[in-house]
């Protein structure tokens, strides 16, 4: 039984992880929307493709049958296609991924295949979208399941900060200061549609991952006297309270109040504003689950996601992104102690490849990040075998004008970043 079935069997504990999220495999193929926790605000755009239904013959196949079936067009494919998987994704897609890794990571190794004319990308909405903006127009980058989105990536919408923005250049004007630092400058983390990419790339912003966040803001800070910082209130928060920004002067926006729910004098004295966003898998993790684990194991070492709640963070060891956490356990040369606060699927292949290692994940009611989930090896298998047929399915594509400004500021965030 795996991870999210062990969840979705336990009556009464399911509410703990956001159950609308935790659906059955194939229960967003007929919805009207994309589903909850889908990118585009769980509305289909004009002329988007929709998810159908998996054919029955992926539907009632076994796991082995879909394992051989991917491993067969795969190898018929060969160089034509590419299978990327990020970090949170389920075994038994990872196991048929060419990379593994995170967003940005696998954005990139897609740029390392350019004979692949499909990228299958086994991680949510906002990274494939990410990828079509990277990669050449003759590669299709295609999402086997299009109900895998991000529930944090919907918490901000093109609307929503677009309005957001308007009100905030009113209180501030346009002008720049005299070190010439715009009012305020937006920095979106990779996490978000690619309509936000382009809005921060139109207005002098720039992209930021969990793993360069710090050096991020220092280049914004250098630019603007405020920054707009979406959607992850906590990857905001943490990383400018770490550069020494008091909390006080990182007020939330929450789009449904004017003003965010600020005073004007509140958000003239902001340095960061921080969206009313987060990442219901990140969440989860307290202040309370570190205790215990020190308790019962002295000597743990703490590693936690800085989407986790700030008091979570101050609480940890260590703070970082998914790939600073694998280096963190695959550098202890002695056997150590390791509880982790990021995704179960990693953590569990952590535990797996490192058994020298006691490895943990900080909550015991395992949440795996449910959107990404969706692409179960039967959506896989589908849109591989189609894709052999001459039948590209599930292409994300994002529009020039919105991909032109998104690589701007994608291409800020990599020359912000120290070289060599
Ligand atoms: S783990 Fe959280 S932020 Fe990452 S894709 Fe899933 S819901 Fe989105």
């Amino acid at each position: 039984m795996t991870s999210i079935d062990t969840l979705l069997t336990r009556d009464g504990e399911a509410e703990s992880c956001t159950p609308e999220l935790a659906m059955p495999t194939w229960t967003f193929d007929p919805a009207p929307g994309y589903g909850p926790g889908a990118s585009m605000g769980d509305v289909i755009p004009v002329g988007s493709p929709r998810q159908g239904q998996l054919p029955e013959e992926y539907r009632s196949a076994s796991a082995e049958e879909l394992d051989q079936r991917i491993r067969a067009v795969k190898q018929r494919l060969g160089d034509r296609a590419v299978v990327l998987g990020h970090y949170y994704q389920r075994d038994e897609i990872v196991e048929h991924a060419d990379f593994i890794g995170d967003s940005y990571q696998l954005a990139n190794a897609a740029l390392t295949k350019p004979d692949a004319e499909a990228i299958f990308f086994c991680g949510v909405h906002f990274m494939a979208e990410t990828a079509d903006i990277l990669t050449r127009d003759d590669q299709a980058v295609i999402l086997p399941n299009l109900a895998a989105g991000c529930s944090m990536a919907d918490m901000a919408d093109i609307d929503s900060v677009t309005e957001c923005w308007e009100q905030l250049e009113e209180l501030y004007g346009t002008e720049t200061d005299e070190r010439g630092r715009m009012p305020i400058l937006p920095v979106t983390y990779m996490n978000c549609s690619a309509a936000l990419k382009g809005f921060v790339g139109e207005r002098g912003g720039i992209v930021c991952t969990s793993s360069n966040a710090s050096t991020v803001l220092e280049w914004a800070f250098e630019r603007g006297q405020r920054v707009l910082f979406f959607p992850d209130q906590h990857l905001g928060r943490n990383t400018a309270k770490r550069m020494g920004v008091p909390l006080e002067r990182m007020p939330m926006w929450n789009p449904r109040l004017p003003l965010g729910g600020n005073s004007p004098q509140e958000l003239l004295d902001a340095q960061v504003l921080l969206w009313h966003g987060f990442c219901s898998v990140h969440r989860r993790f307290t202040v309370e689950q570190i205790e215990k684990a020190r308790a019962e194991y002295p000597g743990v070492r703490v590693l936690v996601h800085p989407e986790c709640p700030m008091p979570v963070v101050d609480a940890a060891d260590e703070i970082g992104s998914t790939d600073f956490i694998r280096r963190a356990v695959a550098s202890a040369t002695e056997p150590t102690t390791f509880a982790i606060g990021t995704e179960i699927n990693l953590v569990n292949r952590l535990a797996a490849e490192f058994p020298q290692h006691r490895i943990f994940c900080l909550d015991p009611v395992i949440c795996p990040c449910s959107t990404m989930y969706r692409i179960h090896p039967g959506y896989l298998a589908w849109v591989m075998e189609a894709f052999e047929r001459g039948e590209v399915l599930n292409r994300i594509t994002v529009e020039e004008s919105v991909a032109e400004p998104a690589r701007l500021a994608l291409e800020r965030m990599l020359a912000a970043l120290p070289q060599g």
